[in-house]
Parts: structure tokens; sequence; C-alpha cells
């Protein structure tokens, strides 16, 4: 995507009535509730020119409530960008949990990863600096890795979600819960194709194509949330 405006990531990232209704929901209820490392990480995160890639932290409060619900210890993280839902997902698992975490560039885990360390939860992560289809194939070579995986989170090129679900299908166990970021697009997704902005252009058309994928698809029950940038919440059934 190219450069954004001021307007253009307050779209990305409240999808309510209105900017007064979201900042009230994170005031109130998101804020006061988020960790002192998330906190920091969203700070160092917010001078980075891509800082609108970083997960809504009202998203990442529902995670984290996913997650505890779920007691998710083996988990997988598909883009990890400076590492805001990485570290919530470090926090919320416990002492003997493991992630994957995948990301093509390395450089903004590392802007992230001294605020990890700081928190004691690096043990937690295993990062794989690859691109995600390789390393998740990866993965399947090893048949003990097979249905293993409580949960997934996948926030990574769009274009490729319809992919990552395939073989999440085989990662996750019968039971366990992957979650695919901005399946909203901006709104777009309920917008006429002449009144797109132009930076949601090239996305859209894929993420119009995997939310119809996986509301037809018979293995995960499925919940399309209007948080953040829209997260849709699958459960694996078989
Ligand atoms: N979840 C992150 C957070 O909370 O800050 C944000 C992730 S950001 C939206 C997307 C990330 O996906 C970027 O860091 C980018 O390098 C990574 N990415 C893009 N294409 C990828 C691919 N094919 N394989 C692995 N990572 C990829
Ligand atoms: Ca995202």
């Amino acid at each position: 995507m190219g450069n954004i405006t001021e307007h253009e990531v307050k779209d990305i990232r409240g999808l309510l009535q209105s900017d007064e209704l979201y900042n009230y929901v994170l005031e109130t209820s998101v804020y006061p509730r988020e960790s002192e490392p998330l906190k920091e990480l969203r700070n160092i995160t917010d001078v980075h020119p891509e800082a609108w890639m970083g997960t809504a932290p009202d998203a990442g409060q529902f995670i984290a409530m996913l997650l505890k619900l779920l007691d998710a210890k083996k988990t997988i993280e598909i883009g990890v960008f400076t590492g805001y839902s990485l570290l919530l997902t470090a926090l919320t698992i416990p002492e003997d949990g493991k992630i994957t975490a995948i990301d093509l560039n390395r450089e903004s885990f590392e802007i992230g990863l001294p605020i990890i360390k700081k928190a004691k939860v690096d043990h937690k992560i295993d990062f794989i600096e690859s691109k995600a289809l390789s390393a998740l194939d990866q993965l399947l070579n090893d048949k003990e890795n097979e249905g293993s995986f409580d949960y997934a989170f996948v926030d990574a090129d769009k274009g490729n979600y319809g992919n990552y679900h395939e073989r999440l299908m085989k990662l996750l166990k019968v039971g366990g819960v992957v979650i695919y970021d901005n399946t909203l697009w901006g709104g777009t997704v309920a917008m006429s194709e002449e009144e797109v902005p132009e930076i949601y252009k090239s996305n859209r058309k894929p993420i119009l194509g995997f939310n119809k994928l996986l509301a037809a698809d018979p293995r995960v029950q499925l919940s399309h949330v209007p948080l953040g940038d829209g997260i849709t919440i699958c459960r694996r059934v078989y």
C-alpha cells in the first residue's frame, strides 16, 4: 500500500458509526485494561511509517479473551510486523505455551523485540523469517504438527488467505480456532467499485473472494465480527 492519509487510517481502524463512538470504546474499556508492555509497543509503533498495520487494540482485547477461553498453548502467528498481536498472544498463553511466528521481514519484529524481552515472554516465541506459505508447508512436512495447533492469527498478504486457510485446516486441531484479520477491509467490502478509495483497491477483491470462500466452507464454524478492521473467527469442526 502507498502513503495513507490520517483520515484513511481512522477509516481502517474503526468501523463503528463514528470516530467518537470508537474512541469511547477504546478509552472506556480497552486502554484502561491494556497491559504496560502492549501500550509501550503500540506507542513505539505509532512513529513507524506503517503504524496503521498494527492490530487494533479493541480486536486485541477480544483475541486475548478468546485465547483464555480456548486455553490455547500451541499457536501460529502469520504476519508479525512490530509484534502487537504477537506480544498480546505471548502475554496471554501459559508459561509453556509456544508461538510459531512467521514474517518475511525481521526488521519490524526487531523494533518490538526489546519490549517482548522485557516482558519476559520471548521464550514462547519461535520467529521464522520466511514467506508464510513455505513456512506452513515446512510445518506440514512434520506429521506431528498435523492437527496439533490450538490457535492461529492470520494478518499478512491478503491474496494468500485462501492458501493459508487450506494449510491451517490441516495444522489446527478439531476445535482449534483461526482468526483472519482485516476481513471488512475498511468497510470497502460493502462499497460499489467506484466508491472504493484507491489505497483499498488492490486487496478488496481478494478479501471479497476469501469471505465468500469461508462462508461456504463446512469445515469451520464461523463468526464475522466488526472489531478493528473486521475479524473472522473460524473454529475447525472436522
Ligand atoms: N499482526 C501485526 C501486528 O499486530 O502488528 C501486523 C501484521 S502487518 C498487517 C502484515 C505483515 O505481514 C508485515 O509485517 C509483512 O512483512 C508480513 N507479510 C506480508 N506478506 C507476507 C508473506 N507472504 N509471508 C509472511 N509475511 C508476510
Ligand atoms: Ca491487520
